[in-house]
């Protein structure tokens, strides 16, 4: 009997890892020859790059909340390297792969400026950082983390660190958004993806996306404010006001975005897009937003930031509900 039990386990678990699609994407890679040259010969870099995608794949691959396998592919056949510019490399189109990784490791021109992701119809990661001494390189540990998070934005997710807020850009009431712990909010050394990503990754699946057209695909329709008494009866027609949040800028505009109150049951819903509008460049207009309720001279608060929302349409929810409590004595702030 045990015997058959263990077979039958082996069999449930052989079929649900072959129940994994698996996503490939192929990557073309372009290294400058200084860096090569710097690195210690090609041969060594190779080595160095295939050591650095096993390290991407693992990351890619290593959670069970993923709903498939995902492979980057470098293909070796297309490996290149140049004497001109970094930045005109990332230019160029690159029809049979999926993604370009454009590798500097020795800023030689003054024309050679920033890194990171490249999206729209670039699809390329621009991965620079100076070799100047044995600790840093492009293939050192924090670099690999950084590149790991290129590929995150290649699936489509935004930074997580661009909808946070700083205490001192906070005009409202001089509260930080701390964010939330993922490789997308702060890379070095973190190898946990949020649920948002792994959300966001999923959604993606094996297609090639913009961040952009992932984000504005998966936001609720509506947002809902529940605002009540600390004792619990209902703040009845409070004033609910939202303050916006523009995408890397970490401030808390003063002038709300939209103004409402809470109907009888202290509850108000209203549509996503009086605040989260849609745009081209990031799928939405603001990365967070800071809601501020009032009633009786009192004032409480709660933030909306995207990947809270995003979460609300990933569990199947039409409104994403945020509820705040209201406090007689002491101003009190709750933080989602
Ligand atoms: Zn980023």
């Amino acid at each position: 009997m045990k015997k058959i039990l263990f077979a039958l386990l082996a069999t449930v678990v052989v079929m649900s890892i072959q129940a994994q699609p698996i996503h490939r994407f192929t990557v073309k890679i372009g290294i400058d020859r200084t860096s090569v040259d710097s690195l210690g010969g090609e041969e060594r870099v190779v080595y160095l790059i295939k050591d650095m995608f096993r390290q991407v794949n693992k990351a890619f691959n290593y959670d069970s909340r993923f709903a498939a396998i995902h492979h980057f592919e470098v293909d070796w056949d297309a490996f290149y390297i140049y004497d001109g510019l970094s930045t005109e490399e990332i230019g160029k189109p690159h029809p049979d792969h999926d993604y370009l990784v454009v590798m500097d490791g020795y800023k030689s021109d003054a024309k050679e400026q920033g890194g990171g992701w490249y999206g729209d119809t670039f699809q390329t990661v621009y991965h620079a950082r100076t070799h100047n001494d044995r600790f840093n390189s492009p293939f050192e540990q924090q670099a690999i983390d950084g590149i790991i998070h290129e590929f995150g934005h290649a699936r489509g997710i935004p930074d997580i660190y661009a909808m946070k807020v700083d205490a001192d850009k906070n005009p409202i009431c001089g509260m930080p958004y701390l964010g939330t712990r993922c490789i997308m909010d702060y890379p070095y050394g973190e190898r946990h993806w949020s649920d948002y990503a792994v959300n966001m990754i999923n959604l993606a699946a094996g297609r090639n996306i913009d961040i952009d057209d992932l984000v504005s695909k998966a936001v609720p329709e509506n947002i809902t404010i529940k605002a009540r008494w600390a004792d619990g009866t209902k703040a009845e027609k409070a004033a609910v006001r939202l303050y916006p949040v523009m995408w890397y800028s970490y401030t808390v505009q003063p002038k709300a975005v939209y103004t409402t109150s809470t109907d009888a049951e202290g509850v108000v819903t209203f549509p996503t897009e009086k605040v989260f509008s849609r745009e081209k460049e990031f799928g939405v207009k603001y990365s967070n937003c800071l809601v501020e309720v009032e009633l009786e001279g009192k004032k409480s608060y709660a933030w909306i930031p995207l990947w809270y929302l995003q979460n609300s349409w990933f569990e199947g929810k039409q409104s994403c509900e945020v509820e705040i409590t209201l406090k007689r004595d002491i101003k009190l702030t709750r933080d989602i």
